[in-house]
């Protein structure tokens, strides 16, 4: 049976149990399945404890391959304009859907009040580890790390990435005979990756089974019926970035069919909702894109790790309709100008969002302060939060998508040959 399928099969098995746990109120269920937590986490770290080592050898080695530095820049360079443009309009059509729904309009002071007491100790945890602002220089100094080793320690993927870029760069540009060890060093390390990985992905569909079960054990019902026309509409808008952008992009730029692109990624989008992070979902993200997709290694590794970092498109959306939704609770009016600040600002923090759960949420403050509504962030976060571990599994799968259509566009750009006959590339899976 095909991962996916397992993946599926665990994926229902966890939510049928979880709801009947929460739906019936059968408490002793629900410990019971709290008790799987610890599993699902497991599972998680032990695919994430792969990411640094992968991210960098996959980099240098990715970069090294794609040869010259001129390659190298307009591949770069193809992959950071697709990112922001998919990205930039996954905010834009946040937006107009919030202007079109107003979701916040729907919500009266009462249950507003009711809702962010709730979850207020949650959100003030939320607002003390967001930073204090959001600037394009502030952002590039970020992106330079002083240590490499520390920005890997701290798990800190952007600066690490840079600096696997930068040396990769370096790496191509030496003479063949001092390139080829630290290239062939590079592979084996990403190639024992990917033996881990399968190892780690047997364990997927029990993992996914206990992850979707607490979840949807402790998921509070009762705040999605309050909150239902602000979630349908993150859905729904993610739906429409997913099909109405994504696809259409995709058929265009790397002339794969919808139905087909989706076929062979079905596995990566299952993942990255079950597990809610992108980062945790790029080794796989990776092997798909490579043996499913048929990208290259070499733009494979150098578009996707980046992607996983950068390219949010899920994220963008929420945080879009987000700021509107506490925007409108708030009746506090967004101007045309605020419109585009948000675009801006929710472009960069998308950008800066890491690919781990609910880092969304911590840029979302940024993106609030940005348009005046600092006052409101702490109370509108605690509105808002009930739903967000929903969202947050919806937003990633958008946002790996996004990731896998870059890869082939570039790809497909580049004048590789995409699509082989997948019997072959499930066998090797
Ligand atoms: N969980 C998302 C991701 O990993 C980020 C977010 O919270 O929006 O892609």
């Amino acid at each position: 049976m095909a991962l996916h399928h397992k993946i599926l099969i665990g994926m229902a098995a966890g939510l049928a149990a979880g709801l009947t746990a929460n739906l019936g109120g059968i408490e002793w269920l629900r410990t019971v399945l709290g008790n799987l937590e610890p599993l699902g986490l497991a599972f998680i770290r032990l695919i994430t404890m792969i990411v640094v080592p992968l991210v960098v050898a996959s980099i240098v080695a990715g970069a090294a391959s794609i040869g010259d530095l001129s390659r190298l820049g307009r591949v770069g360079a193809k992959a950071v304009v697709f990112y922001l443009f998919t990205t930039a309009a996954a905010a834009a059509l946040g937006l107009i859907l919030s202007d079109l729904v107003r979701p916040g309009s729907r919500i009266d002071p009462a249950t507003r009040d009711a809702l962010a007491a709730r979850l207020s100790g949650s959100a003030s945890e939320f607002v003390q580890r967001a930073e204090p602002s959001l600037s394009f220089t502030g952002f590039v100094l970020k992106l330079i790390p002083r240590n490499p080793v520390q920005a890997a320690a701290e798990f800190d993927l952007l600066p690490l990435i840079f600096f696997a870029l930068i040396f990769g760069a370096a790496v191509a540009t030496l003479s063949s005979e001092r390139r080829a060890p630290i290239v062939g060093l590079m592979e084996a390390v990403s190639q024992a990756c990917t033996v881990i990985i399968h190892w780690v992905m047997k364990l997927a569909p029990y993992a996914v089974f206990a992850l979707i079960a607490v979840v949807s054990s402790r998921f509070g019902v009762d705040l999605l019926r309050s909150l239902l026309v602000y979630t349908l509409l993150v859905l729904g808008g993610l739906a429409l970035h997913n099909f109405l952008v994504l696809a259409p992009l995709v058929r265009v730029t790397a002339r794969i069919g919808p139905r087909e692109f989706f076929r062979r990624i079905a596995a990566v989008q299952l993942f990255a909702f079950s597990t809610s992070s992108s980062n945790a979902t790029l080794p796989l993200t990776l092997e798909t894109a490579e043996r499913k997709l048929g990208v290259s290694n070499g733009i494979a590794r150098f578009v996707l790790p980046l992607g996983a970092t950068i390219n949010m498109d899920g994220t963008a959306l929420y945080q879009a309709i987000a700021v509107m939704f506490i925007a409108q609770i708030y009746a506090v009016p967004m101007s045309l100008s605020q419109h585009l600040t948000i675009v801006l600002t929710v472009t960069l923090a998308a950008i800066g969002t890491a690919g781990v759960p609910g880092a969304g949420v911590i840029m979302l403050i940024i993106v609030l302060q940005s348009v005046g509504l600092g006052a409101q962030a702490e109370t509108g976060i605690a509105l808002i939060l009930g739903v967000d571990r929903i969202l947050d599994m919806a937003r990633t799968v958008i946002n790996v998508t996004g990731d896998l259509a870059c890869a082939a566009f570039v790809a497909r750009s580049e004048g590789e040959e995409l699509l082989p006959p997948l019997e072959t590339a499930e066998a090797e899976s």
